[in-house]
Parts: C-alpha cells; sequence; structure tokens
C-alpha cells in the first residue's frame, strides 16, 4: 500500500463525500476541500435510480436515504392540454433485476448530510470547509492543490486528486480538460409549493407533463416530513429578465396556469437554473480524476445528473482503491474513463435530451407519435420492462462493466 500522501478531492457535493466514503472506509487517506461552510441546499436532485440505490446499499447508505426520503414505485406521462394520463410506469417490473424495484426521492442535500456523518467517523477523512481550490498541477509521482481559505494560501500534496467540484470545475479548467456540448437557450425554473398534486390533480410523485407550449415536470419530495413538498420545474423564455421571472407576480401567473386554484400558492423555493450538455474530454489526465458534474452535465428530465455522479465514485474509487491498496496498475484510471465517459455520452446525454425532445414536441403528428409510442410500451411488459432498465439505469451500468 502507497501511504505517502492522501487523495485529495475538490468538492464536497454528494459525488466528492460519496468517493471520500468508498475510499475512507477501506483506511485510505482522503482530503476533502469545500468552498462554502456547509453542503448546498438548494433543490436540485432528488430522484435516485434503482442501479444508484444499488452503489448505496453497498456503502449502507440505502436504509438511512429511504428513511429520509420518499419511495416512488411509479411514474407517469400526462399531456398536459388535454389533461390525460398517457402512461404510467411501475418498477415492480425489475423485480428480478434489481433488489431496489423503485426510485427513492431524497433532496441531494440530505445525502450528502448522511454520508458526511459517517464521514465524521472515519479519522483518515479529513474536510475543509471554506477551502477553495484554485489551482492544480501534478509531477509523474505526485499531485498539488493550490487551496484558498480564510486563513490565506496553501498548497496540499497528494497522490491523485479528484475533481468533483460540480460544472464549473476549477480542477477541470486548471488541467485544460476541455467540456464539450452546449447550454440550451432558455432557463429552468422550479417552484416547490405546499400544494398537493396527488390531492388536487392526481399527480403521481413523478409526473411528466408534455406541453407545445409550457412542457412541466411535477415531483414530490419528503422535505421535512409528511406531508412533503411538490417541486414544479417548467422552461422559461431566454428573453425574459431573472427578477421578471422570479417575482412573485410572475410565480403564481405561472402556477394559476398550470393549475387554477381558489387561493394562492404558498411558494417555498423559487430557483432558475441554466441547463447545459456537456461531457469533458477525458476523465483521466495523469494524476487527476473527474467525476460528477464536473464531468458532465444534462438537463435534468428523467433524473440522471447525480445519479450518474454517484456510478462515476463508485467506479472510480473501486480501482484507485485496488491501485493504492492491491498494487493494480494505474491504468485502470483509463479503464475508469473509458466506461464511465462512454454511458455518459452513449447513454445519459442521448437520453435526457430525448426526455427533453419528447416533452416539449410541438409539431403535432410528432407529439401524437411520442404518446402513443409511450402508451404502446407501458402496455406491452416485455417492452415496459426494457424500458425502465433504462429509465432506471440499470442497462447504462450494464454497458460500462462490459466495457474493458
Ligand atoms: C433543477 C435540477 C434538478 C435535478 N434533479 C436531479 C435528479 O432528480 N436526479 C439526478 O440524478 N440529478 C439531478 N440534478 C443534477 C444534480 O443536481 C447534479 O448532477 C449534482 O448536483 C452533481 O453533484 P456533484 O457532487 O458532482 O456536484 P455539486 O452538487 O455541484 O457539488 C460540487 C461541490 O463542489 C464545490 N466546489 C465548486 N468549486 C470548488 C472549488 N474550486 N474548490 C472547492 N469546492 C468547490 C461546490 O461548492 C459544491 O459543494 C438536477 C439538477 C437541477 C439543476
Amino acid at each position: 500500500m502507497r501511504d505517502d500522501g492522501p487523495v485529495l478531492i475538490a468538492g464536497a457535493g454528494p459525488v466528492g463525500l460519496f468517493c471520500a466514503l468508498l475510499l475512507g472506509r477501506c483506511g485510505l487517506r482522503v482530503r476533502v476541500f469545500e468552498t462554502w461552510a456547509s453542503p448546498q441546499e438548494d433543490p436540485r436532485a432528488a430522484t435516485t435510480h434503482p442501479a444508484t440505490l444499488e452503489l448505496l446499499a453497498d456503502a449502507g447508505l440505502v436504509e438511512d436515504v429511504t428513511r429520509v426520503g420518499l419511495v416512488a414505485p411509479t411514474f407517469q406521462f400526462w399531456d398536459r392540454p388535454t389533461g390525460t394520463l398517457v402512461a404510467e410506469f411501475d418498477h415492480a417490473v425489475l423485480k428480478d433485476d434489481t433488489r431496489y424495484p423503485f426510485v427513492v426521492q431524497c433532496e441531494q442535500f440530505k445525502t450528502a448530510t448522511l454520508i458526511l456523518q459517517r464521514l465524521r467517523n472515519l479519522p483518515n477523512v479529513e474536510i475543509f470547509f471554506e477551502h477553495e481550490v484554485v489551482d492544480v498541477s501534478q509531477t509523474d509521482r505526485s499531485v498539488s492543490v493550490r487551496v484558498r481559505s480564510p486563513a490565506g494560501l496553501a498548497t496540499h500534496d497528494g497522490l491523485y486528486v479528484i475533481g468533483a467540484d460540480g460544472g464549473r470545475s476549477t480542477v477541470r479548467k486548471r488541467t485544460g480538460i476541455a467540456f464539450d456540448g452546449f447550454t440550451w437557450p432558455e432557463r429552468f425554473i422550479v417552484l416547490t409549493t405546499t400544494y398537493d398534486f396527488e390531492a388536487g390533480r392526481g399527480y403521481c410523485p413523478r409526473s411528466y407533463l408534455a406541453d407545445p407550449q409550457e412542457w412541466c415536470n411535477c415531483f414530490k419530495v419528503s422535505a421535512n416530513g409528511p406531508p412533503g413538498l411538490w417541486r414544479t420545474v417548467f422552461p422559461t423564455s431566454p428573453d425574459v429578465a431573472d427578477e421578471e421571472l422570479l417575482s412573485d407576480e410572475a410565480v403564481q401567473a405561472r402556477l394559476q396556469n398550470f393549475f387554477p386554484s381558489s387561493t394562492p400558492y404558498e411558494i417555498v423555493h423559487r430557483n432558475l437554473y441554466v441547463t447545459h450538455q456537456r461531457v469533458a474530454s477525458t476523465f483521466r489526465r495523469g494524476r487527476v480524476l473527474l467525476a460528477g458534474d464536473a464531468a458532465h452535465v444534462n438537463n435534468p428530465i428523467g433524473g440522471m445528473g447525480l445519479n450518474g455522479g454517484i456510478q462515476d465514485a463508485a467506479n472510480l474509487s473501486e480501482k484507485l482503491t485496488a491501485i493504492l491498496l492491491d498494487g493494480s496498475s494505474d491504468r485502470e484510471l483509463d479503464l475508469y474513463d473509458r466506461q464511465r465517459r462512454t454511458v455518459a455520452l452513449e447513454f445519459v446525454q442521448q437520453q435526457t435530451i430525448e426526455n427533453k425532445k419528447r416533452l416539449e414536441a410541438r409539431d403535432p403528428e410528432t407529439r401524437a407519435k411520442n404518446l402513443g409510442e409511450l402508451r404502446d410500451i407501458a402496455a406491452d411488459p416485455a417492452r415496459a420492462r426494457q424500458f425502465l432498465l433504462r429509465t432506471s439505469m440499470i442497462t447504462s451500468q450494464r454497458r460500462a462493466a462490459a466495457i474493458r
């Protein structure tokens, strides 16, 4: 075992923390640097797919994630203009494919907090909040990060660095790794409300609404316990300023237009997100590794970004552990790049773009074809199983494992 330095991790988001847990519990020394003073609580990922639940189970997290989240066995597609339920899919058809034939809606800051609690019991893992990584360099034998904290600038040396520092990754930029792809012109607005769309409208906790004018995703999260909250996600016009989109008047009008209510909506959060489809040109350069949003970003329809990041973390940590503890060749890290980058490109990018196109299609014939196809798949158990294997990311995990 090489014990001449820690593995350095930039970013204490869920992906960086999950890497720290998987490496730390094997006894490896780990040092995590995070810009902010604590995990970020903005309303981003919640949907945790079966393939990811398998990995969380292996790390002893699945019971807690399920306890603080909400089990969602089904998801629905609706035709918004006519208010018709087009198709409902039940993960029960995956009962022979996974121990977890359901999704858990668990807000990402809760997952991050559960991991942090476990890390506090590992003396070999150090977490430095309010420490921003500002530069990275490497030699054949080691890597260094330059870190800015309230105490000033300092350099930390290690064996490898994992850039888990999100879509704007400093590690990726300072290593000169391109982030190819594109940015959608429209931003997505997330409006979280106490209104119960299940009681009021019959939506299940994961409901996708196709609409040529304004598609919508409507999700339930458990928040601080029953009755939970509902998050609605809509596209916004690129021509309208942030203040206008986020004003009380505009968010009420948007929700009233979505579902008229005799009383104003109680809005708990309102957030705007720029959305990209991008994949790093490599997930490995020497001793620098990328994982999670630092390596790939996509639109959130289908809930695949963080799931893919957790899957990166599990794949990468297994390989780093084999290298550092069992003397495996560091060519394993090239395999990490091949496996995870291939599925990011072939699967997550393709699937999330397709998901968005399906919801926003304008041409009546294309819409009828898309919705008819969903109806046919839902009505055929064999096709429904194949569809759910993809949406729950089991197909992509199998594809990655088959790459050598
Ligand atoms: C509206 C919305 C809904 C979503 N829903 C889902 C969903 O349901 N399911 C799903 O799988 N995905 C979803 N996603 C995507 C998901 O939120 C991201 O994929 C996820 O946050 C990626 O985790 P991460 O740890 O890689 O990055 P982040 O969560 O971005 O964490 C990166 C961390 O690094 C820190 N950091 C950044 N730069 C530095 C630096 N230089 N030094 C030190 N620290 C640094 C940041 O402060 C942050 O804490 C959604 C996204 C959005 C916008």
